[in-house]
């Protein structure tokens, strides 16, 4: 067996233990194998392996994959979004996971409707409040979603998160617990024109907590592709 291979069958096999281990179905979980800085025939590698859903942070590196690869596929932009970006993704992916600002929530929704469909977007929640990650700030995401309902070219479908860069699990397991408490506040709230059916998060460190603090939704990059030559 090949590598990347062994990975994947690695990855769906600890996924069904923790989700067993939390009570939960092993199919409520999605994961996303997430492909960046590696080139096509390595992501064509997974899609021989039953892979459907890659996931891309730098919108040219996704739009250059998705346009060589099969049409059966689900591309989902993870990474941070500039609003003059934007034109290049929207109406294009599955799902914009990095949703964060109004400007930029205008802009997909104009795409969108110039192109006659809904985008599907993940609000993105800095929940560590780390300085340095993108992300709206706890106190400012039901705001936020209440502003963005009314946008006919988006629907949001969740939240999104990054855990905080640390090896102390408590904390990591603390913000990951702090999120899907918020999650859950906001679907028992029922906005108007708002799904709260997605929570992403957990990555090839830190998935297992995630999965059992509730994520349904994990990007996994290197676990499944191996180690990354630069860091992005
Ligand atoms: C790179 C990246 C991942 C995957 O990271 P790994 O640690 O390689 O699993 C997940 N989410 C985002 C937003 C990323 O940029």
């Amino acid at each position: 067996m090949t590598e990347i291979r062994k990975n994947i069958e690695n990855m769906k096999n600890k996924v069904k233990e923790c989700a067993i281990q939390s009570d939960r179905s092993p199919d409520d979980i999605q994961i996303i194998a997430v492909g960046k800085t590696f080139p096509v025939e390595v992501l064509q590698e997974a899609y021989s392996y039953g892979v459907r859903s890659f996931g891309e942070n730098k919108v040219q590196e996704l739009v250059e994959k998705m346009n060589s690869m099969s049409k059966d596929l689900q591309w989902h932009m993870i990474g941070h979004l500039q609003k003059n970006k934007a034109k290049y993704i929207a109406g294009e992916v599955t799902l914009i996971h990095s949703l964060d600002s109004v400007d930029l929530a205008k802009e997909i929704d104009k795409v969108a409707r110039k192109k006659d469909c809904i985008q599907q977007v993940l609000v993105q929640v800095n929940i560590s409040e780390e300085e340095t990650k993108f992300g709206l700030p706890v106190n400012q995401v039901v705001g936020f979603l209440e502003e963005v309902s009314n946008f006919s070219g988006i629907q949001v479908k969740g939240l999104m998160t990054i855990g905080p860069k640390t090896k102390d699990k408590d904390y990591i397991r603390e913000c990951f617990k702090r999120m899907h408490s918020l999650y859950i506040d906001i679907k028992q709230e029922k906005l108007d024109n708002i799904n709260m059916d997605i929570l992403s998060m957990g990555m090839s460190n830190d998935y297992d907590i995630a999965i059992q603090e509730g994520a349904n939704m994990i990007r996994i990059g290197s676990a499944i592709f191996g180690k990354r030559s630069y860091t992005v």
